[in-house]
């Protein structure tokens, strides 16, 4: 994957991130303050015109502008977590020009501890680490069996999807949803349900 190919992914991520903003919100309604939706397409919004402006130079400047252009316009939980796990993936990938599945998968698994680090959350919590920690599990089996990027890419995608249908039945323990107790339990997590997304974009570049 190279610049032109990240910036194909985070363009893909603003527009479904856009057209899906009613139903993230409505999740958020249920276990939040009904805000998700229009935080992530505030911040997507904002990253897609830093992009058009000026397209950051290598793979790793690219995410790390992502990363610092979510925590500057997103309120809420969800900016500072995203935004953290983008510029940890920026850092990891730095000048690197054209980016394997393995060293994605590495610099994912630095942008899940960074969010880890800030959020403290573990799988099970009913955050969207549900459906981050299976999407690069998938992807680093994917790795290690030696398939092919879109194959990898698009068991990533799976395993997030479910991962978010999986914080259905969850007690949530982080977040707002956290203050909900057992009226949590019911529905998924907005969070992941943003980070299903942002797999499915990656997968949607990929096989285009
Ligand atoms: P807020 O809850 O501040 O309104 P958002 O609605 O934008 O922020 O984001 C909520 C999402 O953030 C949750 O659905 C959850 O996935 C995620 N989240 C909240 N707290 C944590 C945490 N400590 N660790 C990981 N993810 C978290
Ligand atoms: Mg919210
Ligand atoms: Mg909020």
């Amino acid at each position: 994957m190279n610049t032109a190919c990240f910036a194909a992914w985070i363009e893909e991520i603003a527009r479904t991130v856009h057209a899906e903003k009613d139903r993230l919100t409505r999740l958020d309604a249920a276990i939040g303050d009904a805000d998700h939706g229009a935080n992530l397409d505030r911040g997507f919004t904002a990253v897609s015109r830093v992009l058009a402006a000026k397209q950051p130079e290598t793979t790793g400047a690219m995410l790390t502008m992502v990363g610092s252009t979510l925590i500057r316009n997103v309120g809420g939980a969800s900016g500072p977590l995203y935004g953290m796990a983008f510029r940890q993936m920026g850092r990891v990938l730095g000048d690197t020009p054209d980016v394997s599945i393995a060293q994605l998968c590495t610099a994912l698994e630095a942008g899940l501890a960074g969010i880890q680090k800030l959020g403290a959350a573990t799988e099970g919590d009913k955050t969207l680490v549900d459906a981050l920690a299976p999407a690069i599990q998938a992807l680093a089996q994917s790795v290690q069996d030696g398939v092919k990027p879109e194959e990898a890419i698009s068991a990533a995608a799976a395993a997030a999807l479910a991962g978010a249908e999986a914080t259905i039945p969850m007690l949530a323990h982080k977040g707002r949803a956290s203050y909900l107790g057992p009226r949590s339990v019911g529905h998924e997590d907005p969070g992941a349900a943003s980070t299903a997304l942002i797999f499915a974009a990656l997968h949607a570049v990929t096989t285009r």
